[in-house]
């Protein structure tokens, strides 16, 4: 059973219990590579002490939260933080100041990838479900998602491998042998040299 950290209590909590706090609203631009991991009861405190904050009962939300996380102390902290937070984007919301954010707004990005890079993309594009790599791959996943979404939407002959591999995945989500053997040969790469 896969167990995470509250980021506000600091409780263990099995990952199905676990949720995703967006500290940067979706809304906003926010996106799933910068959430923080939550247990039910801190992420509705935050949201519950955020409306507090905006609303006449604003003077009392300290000593609510005091009174609930009593003596965790980073847990009084850290709610009052993402709850703080959380206040200013709803401010921003209300006087129509957070403006939606359109994903295709981006700008224009033109590459060319060797075949390597695209075999690359390919393997990792397979992988993309599998929590373990994903976990592995840090902020590297980050760019992953990136460049896996921009080459779908980009070479429509490369969506269709990518999906057929990510299907592949989700029925059997240990990773291909390839793909196994690409991540050897990379962290075997990523070794500083020996002296
Ligand atoms: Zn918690």
């Amino acid at each position: 059973m896969n167990v995470v950290k509250c980021a506000v209590c600091a409780r263990p909590t099995p990952e199905v219990f676990a949720q995703e706090h967006h500290p940067v609203p979706q809304a906003a631009g926010g996106t799933d590579m910068g959430t923080v991991p939550l247990c039910a009861s801190c992420h509705a405190n935050i949201h519950s002490i955020a409306t507090m904050l905006q609303g006449p009962r604003a003077s009392m939300a300290e000593d609510t939260v005091r009174t609930f996380y009593a003596n965790n102390t980073a847990g009084v902290q850290a709610c009052l933080k993402l709850a703080g937070e959380a206040a200013r984007w709803m401010t921003l919301k209300k006087t129509g100041q957070l403006k939606p954010v359109q994903a295709h707004e981006d700008v224009e990005l033109i590459v060319t990838v060797p075949a390597a890079v695209k075999r690359a993309l390919i393997l990792l594009g397979r992988d993309a479900r599998d929590p373990a790599t994903q976990k592995r791959l840090g902020l590297a996943g980050a760019v992953r998602a990136i460049l896996i979404r921009y080459v779908v939407d980009k070479f429509p002959a490369l969506k269709q491998e990518i999906q057929a591999s990510q299907q592949q995945v989700q029925k059997n989500p240990e990773p291909s042998r390839a793909t196994k053997q690409a991540l050897a040969r990379e962290s075997v790469a990523r070794k500083p040299p020996q002296r």
